[in-house]
Parts: structure tokens; C-alpha cells; sequence
């Protein structure tokens, strides 16, 4: 079968696989992750699959109605997120209208809007984690059966919506059996389009498990996409793929492991580290990390290549820390730093400023907190309640929801836009916070020291061919808002 995997053209280096989706201020374009998770697996199949990422290709509708009519695919997958949803259906219909193909589109938003996504035309909605769903919804349509045993799927029969129970979030041992992503990126895409500014370039990000267990208010991905358990792949299976990137993208610099929670458990990273070394494998690695990881991993992840950890500190404050049941605490925070830079690791460090309780006196807290831990890159993000978390629900139910959805809160760039205000905290004062935590943190001379020692480490070069970009980026961003 002739399957068409899109991400739909939207604003220009639009990451919708992002976290917050948006365009990234930093310059950063994220892979089309999931899709190409998927591209891999329905290959594996036997399907005739095309792959297609209309923002870091600069495509527009016409672009891919065309390349889709020369493919002429008997099932189109569009992949959406909140912040695009409307255009996304809009374009899922647009290449439908052109050919007898079956339209699915897939995201987190399929999970919470399935009705909608249906009476708008399209014809499946594939809920939560999708690869499978695909394979499932491919293989029916093959054999010219009814959808109903698909499980994760919406559609309509008669005019009416149905809704399929859902499908158990994908184990372990079949995460192995889906194909290696970085073959997929080498076969469709260019990875010199993907940056992320925290990671040396080119970099390619890959999963090396699914899933994370804890309870933030705000994060997304496990109530829309991926769920609350971790469900991880065989450190064998993991590190035949940092081998096959060592071999077959030698031009690669850094593998990013996006898992949301890579270091949860103590055991597989002391695992993964130590068949990295047997293999006496020299590629550079980063993850995301929690602030409660131990001392001892982090030499052991230093030693077997690990650059850097991306850490969501969240906030300076306390009563923000708890309002947000991050688990974590400031002291956590500042034990894991210093542990950190005594491994010798580097620290990107996420911040969000706007959540429930926020104040001037805890949007100072976070400013200053950051510049007391130092990280050697920060980011400053404005609260986004996403569809499907309690944060959303609590700023709804108590009307400091200012738009009535999520594709209000990008400007017409594609950047993020503040969209809730507080009586005691509004939007301008969340929007002017996080300008001024920005520009206190990256135009600070302690920050051009912390630059300077980066520049220093193994691989400055690399350092600070990323940090021009960022820079480059940034300064634009402080342009366009004056
Ligand atoms: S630890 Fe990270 S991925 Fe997990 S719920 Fe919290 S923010 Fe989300």
C-alpha cells in the first residue's frame, strides 16, 4: 500500500514535535519524530511510504498537493498538534479532496478532540501513540475490512462517531521491533535542517524508551501522546542504533535522547554507559534528565560520552515547585547542579514562568535562582495549559484562559504568545518576565564567562557555531519585540 506520512507545511521551521509546539526562538528545528517512528515500522511491512517535512522543507499546500498527486497514496497520515490543528485539517482535506485516499491524522490533539477532528472532515482520528494504529488501520484497509477491531481509533460510520476503545500503549519488547529512526532520517530527511541550540550540529534525537511516570500539572506528552509508564527498549537495541549512527552518519555529532525521563532508572543508565564503553563507541550523547539524579550516574554517563542534560527546573520557588507537582525541590535543584558540573557535564536548564501561584516576588525567585545555579544555557518559557492537564483545567474552570483554544497562542511568526493572565500576575507582566529573565541571563557578563568556558570545553568549535546561532536567533527576537 502507498502511504503518505506528512507534516503539514505551517509557519516557517515550525517544530511541532516540540514540547510547546512553536517556532523556537533559539532557531531550533525539531525531527518529525513520531512520523518517522511510524515511516519506519510501515516499511518494515512492506508498504511504499513517503515521507514528508513541509517546514524544514519550506513547502506550502501546493507543494504537497502536487508531490502527493505524482505519489498517488491510498492512505495520507497528517500529523497535527494543538497550536496548528485547524490548518492541519484544513491541509489533510486539501490533498484528500485531490485523489481517492483515505485521510488519518494522528497528534496530540486526536486524543482530545476526536469529534471535531471527525466533523471536519477528516476520516480517522488515531488516538495517543500511533505507530501500530497505522500499521493496524493499513493492513484493514488492505484486506478491505470494517474498522471496528482497530483499537485507538476514531472515525465515523453512518454519520455517526465512533469511538474504538483504546489501545494499550506499546510495550517494550515492541519498541524493539520498530526500525531504527536515524535509518529513516537518512533515507527521507536532511538532518543539516534539524538544530537544536543545546546540542552540537548536525545532531540527531532518537527514543530509547516511551513514557514518563511523573505527575507535572503542565506537561503534555504523557496524557496526549505517550502515557504514564516507561517503557524502554533493550540496551542491546539502543546501542546497535548509536553504532549504526557512529557508521552510517559519520557527519553526525550528537545523538539527543528525547526519552522524557531517560534517567529514571539507575540501572539501565549504568547499563547503556557500560555497553557504550565495551563497544568502545566515542559518539557524543545528551538526554533530559530529572533533577533528582544521583552523583554517581553522572560520572558514569560522563565517562561513556554524555555532553549534556536537559533539566526542567521549572521555577526558584518552592510554592510553585509544589502547586505544579514537579517532585522536585530548589535544594534538589541546586544538589544536582553542583553534582552536575563536578561530573563535567553541561546543564541546559528549562524555566516557565505563569503557573498557578506565580507572583512577581516568585518570577524574581526563578531569575535569580537561575542566575545563582548557572546553567550554562537556560530557557525562559511562558506557561502554555495544553489540552488534556490539569493546569489546562485550572486555569479554564477559573477564566484565566484568555483565547478559546491553543492556536491563539502563537503570533503570526509562529513564536510563542502568552495566553493566560492572573488577577494578581497578567499576561503582559508573565510576557515582560520572561523577556527580562532572557536578557538578564544571556547578557550578563557571568554569561559570557560561562560562554567562554564552553567555547573552552572538548568540541569548542561545535560550541560555538551553536551558540552564534542561538545568538543570532535571540537578538532577531529582542529585535522584533521593541
Ligand atoms: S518529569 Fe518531565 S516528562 Fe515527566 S511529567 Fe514532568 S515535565 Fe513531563
Amino acid at each position: 500500500m502507498k502511504i503518505y506520512l506528512l507534516n503539514p507545511p505551517f509557519v516557517h521551521r515550525y517544530s511541532r514535535n516540540s514540547r510547546w509546539a512553536a517556532r523556537c526562538r533559539g532557531g531550533a528545528l525539531y525531527y518529525p519524530i513520531w512520523l518517522s517512528y511510524t515511516a519506519g515500522l510501515l516499511e518494515k511491512e512492506g508498504h511504499n511510504v513517503k515521507l514528508v517535512d513541509s517546514p524544514a522543507w519550506g513547502w506550502d499546500l501546493e507543494n504537497v498537493k502536487e508531490d502527493a498527486k505524482k505519489f498517488k497514496p491510498d492512505l495520507i497520515v497528517v500529523e497535527s498538534n494543538f497550536q496548528s490543528l485547524t490548518n492541519d485539517v484544513m491541509v489533510a482535506k486539501g490533498i484528500k479532496t485531490e485523489m481517492d485516499a483515505v485521510s488519518v491524522l494522528v497528534g496530540p490533539p486526536t486524543s482530545q478532540f476526536p469529534e471535531k477532528i471527525l466533523n471536519d472532515g477528516i476520516d480517522i482520528a488515531a488516538r495517543f501513540e500511533y505507530d501500530f494504529t497505522i500499521r493496524d488501520i493499513a493492513k484493514t484497509i488492505e484486506e478491505g475490512k470494517r474498522f471496528e477491531h482497530i483499537k485507538g481509533i476514531s472515525y465515523k460510520e453512518k454519520g455517526k462517531v465512533i469511538h474504538n476503545p483504546d489501545r494499550k500503549f506499546i510495550t517494550s519488547k515492541e519498541l524493539d521491533e520498530i526500525p531504527f529512526v536515524s535509518k529513516v532520517y537518512k533515507k527521507y530527511l536532511n538532518i543539516k535542517n534539524y538544530f537544536l541550540s543545546h546540542t552540537l550540529f548536525p545532531m540527531v534525537q532518537i527514543f530509547t524508551g516511551r513514557g514518563c511516570p511523573n505527575q507535572c500539572t503542565f506537561c503534555s506528552w504523557p496524557e496526549t501522546l505517550m502515557g504514564r509508564r516507561y517503557r524502554v527498549r533493550s540496551v542491546g537495541n539502543v546501542i546497535d542504533e548509536f553504532e549504526y549512527i557512529t557508521k552510517e552518519l559519520p557527519e553526525v555529532k550528537e545523538i539527543f535522547i528525547e526519552d522524557d525521563t531517560f534517567t529514571i532508572n539507575k540501572r539501565r543508565i549504568k547499563e547503556v554507559c557500560s555497553e557504550i564503553k565495551r563497544r568502545r563507541l566515542k559518539i557524543i550523547w545528551s538526554c533530559n534528565a530529572r533533577a533528582d539524579l544521583d552523583y554517581e550516574s553522572m560520572k558514569v554517563m560522563k565517562k561513556a560520552g554524555c555532553r549534556l542534560l536537559d533539566v526542567g527546573y521549572e521555577s526558584g520557588s518552592d510554592k510553585i515547585l509544589k502547586n505544579i507537582k514537579k517532585g522536585i525541590t530548589t535544594d534538589d535543584s541546586r544538589k544536582f547542579t553542583k553534582d552536575a558540573k563536578r561530573a563535567g557535564l553541561m546543564i541546559l536548564g528549562d524555566f516557565i514562568l505563569g503557573m498557578p501561584g506565580e507572583t512577581k516576588e516568585t518570577a524574581e525567585k526563578t531569575i535569580n535562582f537561575a542566575k545563582e545555579i548557572k546553567p550554562n544555557i537556560v530557557q525562559f518559557a511562558v506557561a502554555t495549559p495544553i489540552p488534556g492537564t490539569e493546569f489546562y483545567d485550572y486555569v479554564k474552570e477559573n477564566g484565566f484562559l484568555l483565547v478559546a483554544d491553543l492556536e491563539e497562542s502563537l503570533d503570526k511568526d509562529g513564536f510563542q504568545k502568552c495566553i493566560i493572565s492572573y488577577p494578581d500576575f497578567t499576561k503582559e507582566d508573565i510576557e515582560n518576565y520572561v523577556d527580562k529573565a532572557l536578557k538578564e541571563y544571556y547578557l550578563s557578563p557571568s554569561f559570557i564567562l560561562t560562554a567562554m568556558k564552553n567555547v573552552f570545553r572538548k568540541n569548542g568549535l561545535h560550541e560555538l557555531k551553536g551558540m552564534v546561532m542561538s545568538a543570532k536567533v535571540f537578538m532577531k527576537y529582542i529585535e522584533r519585540k521593541k
